[in-house]
């Protein structure tokens, strides 16, 4: 085979710091052909990743760091936070664990309602930060959607804060939202996006 055409079809494998099959669906839709992407689970990788960091850039890094470091293959990870401005940014990088460490969604927004109970400014942004470990580089990305903490559920689509979260761009919560209306927008799609148009970027160096 000539070697102008292995340069042309060259794969490159990427993990996914993730066992998350959602989000592994979502992100394997939108990356170039020349790129594979796999999870924890499908290199039988079961292994507890330290996420010891108090921002969500720094988890990201330090999960696509690990697996790096620990077995020598190209990485991503992404870590979420919703940041509310009358809280001085919390949940932010705990929102998982806001009400405690086994909690629920429901546990996470009666604590967030609460908190909000007489505030008026219900500000909030959805933040992603996707980390990539490339060869020992690292580059990040970040998605935000600006919005509004409302003050009763609405909707139940989705999953986590979205009954209570409302975007500036619109009239319905996440969780009224379907997941399609839901993915166009969101801080994670758009993080994603920032991610794969930089893979493409890549793509096109390589082969042109
Ligand atoms: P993760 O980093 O994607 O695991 O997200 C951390 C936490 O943020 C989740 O457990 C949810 O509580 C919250 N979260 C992340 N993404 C969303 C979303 O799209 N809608 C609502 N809540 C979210």
């Amino acid at each position: 085979m000539p070697l102008f055409f292995l340069k042309y079809t060259a794969i490159m494998k990427i993990i996914f710091a993730t066992n998350n099959l959602h989000k592994l669906n979502e992100i394997r839709k939108a990356v170039p052909d020349s790129y594979e992407i796999y999870s924890l689970e499908e290199q039988a990788i079961q292994v507890e990743i330290p996420e010891t960091s108090d921002t969500l850039e720094g988890n990201a890094i330090e999960k696509a760091m690990f697996i790096y470091e620990n077995y020598g293959l190209n990485c991503f990870a992404d870590d979420t936070g919703l940041e509310v401005e009358a809280l001085a940014g919390a949940p932010g990088v705990y929102s998982a664990r806001y009400a405690g460490p086994a909690c629920s969604f429901e546990d996470n927004i009666v604590k967030l309602l609460s908190e909000m109970n007489g505030i008026s400014n219900r500000k909030a942004r959805f933040k992603t930060v996707i980390a990539f470990v490339e060869n020992g580089e690292i580059v990040t990305f970040e998605g935000i959607i600006n919005g509004q903490i409302t003050t009763d559920r609405r909707g139940k689509e989705g999953f986590g804060y979205d009954p209570v979260f409302l975007p500036d761009q619109g009239k319905e919560t996440f969780a009224e939202m379907s997941l399609e209306e839901k993915n166009r927008i969101s801080h994670r799609a758009l993080a994603v996006k920032k991610f794969t148009e930089y893979l493409s970027s890549k793509d096109k160096q390589t082969t042109e």
